[in-house]
C-alpha cells in the first residue's frame, strides 16, 4: 500500500460505545474456529448489518451476521486480501450483499487486545469506508472491538464524518492544540476517531425490530 504521500490521521477516542450483538450461530463460528486453530492467528471477513445511524451512537446497533474465514496464519500474525471466494459467497448469499464488512482475527492464546499492528489495519481500512469496524477474538472467548472512521476538519474541534446513508454530521473532538493542518498537499486535517464496540451475546435468534 502506498502511504508514503499520506499523512496518518491522528487517533481520537469517543466516548461512548457502540452495542454490537453476536448471534449464538456466529458465537458457534467463533468457538468452532478457535478449536480448530488454536495455536496461530486466523483471520477472515466479518459480515455485519445495522440499525439506526452512526451520528446517533446510542441508538445505532451492529448485528454480526457470518465469519468468512480467510486465512490461518504465525502464532502472531495474520492477513489476507478480498479474493473471488468471498465474491462467489456474495453471489451463492444474495442477503449477504447488502452486508457491510469488516474485520476479524483470533490472538490465539493471546489477550484480546488492539495491538499497534491491529491499530494500523483499523486506521487504514477506515479510509475506504464510512466507518470500519474490526473485532479480536482469543481461545477463551475474550472478544474486543473498535470501530474507526474518519472525520475531516472543519476547524480545530469539528470534525465532518459520513454517516454512510448519504449525509453527513459533525462531530466535536478536542485534540489538545495538537492539530497540524496540512497546507502542502490542500488536504483538510483528519482526525481518526474510535468508539468502542460492546459485544453483546444474543441469546436467541436476533429479531430486526
Ligand atoms: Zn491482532
Amino acid at each position: 500500500m502506498q502511504t508514503q504521500n499520506k499523512v496518518k490521521p491522528k487517533i481520537y477516542n469517543l466516548k461512548g460505545d457502540i452495542k454490537t450483538f453476536i448471534p449464538k450461530k456466529v458465537m458457534s463460528q467463533i468457538q468452532y474456529l478457535c478449536t480448530r486453530i488454536h495455536d496461530v492467528e486466523w483471520s477472515g471477513i466479518l459480515f455485519y448489518d445495522t440499525q439506526g445511524d452512526i451520528d446517533n451512537p446510542s441508538n445505532f446497533k451492529i448485528i454480526i451476521k457470518h465469519i468468512f474465514l480467510m486465512h490461518k496464519g504465525s502464532a502472531g500474525y495474520t492477513e489476507y486480501d478480498y479474493d473471488e471466494e468471498v465474491v462467489g459467497f456474495r453471489m451463492d448469499n444474495p442477503e449477504s450483499l447488502k452486508w457491510k464488512i469488516a474485520h476479524i482475527h483470533s490472538h490465539n492464546n493471546m489477550k484480546s487486545y488492539f495491538s499497534g499492528t491491529d491499530m494500523d489495519e483499523l486506521v487504514e481500512n477506515s479510509e475506504f469506508h464510512n466507518y470500519y469496524l474490526s473485532i479480536v477474538v482469543n481461545n477463551r472467548n475474550e472478544i474486543v472491538g473498535k470501530i474507526g472512521f474518519r472525520g475531516e476538519g472543519v476547524d480545530n474541534t469539528i470534525y465532518e464524518c459520513n454517516t454512510g446513508n448519504g449525509s453527513q454530521y459533525k462531530l466535536s473532538a478536542a485534540t489538545n492544540k495538537t492539530i497540524q493542518f496540512v497546507y502542502d498537499c490542500l488536504r483538510k486535517e483528519q482526525l481518526q476517531l474510535l468508539q468502542k464496540v460492546i459485544i453483546k451475546m444474543q441469546k436467541d435468534n436476533w429479531q430486526i425490530q
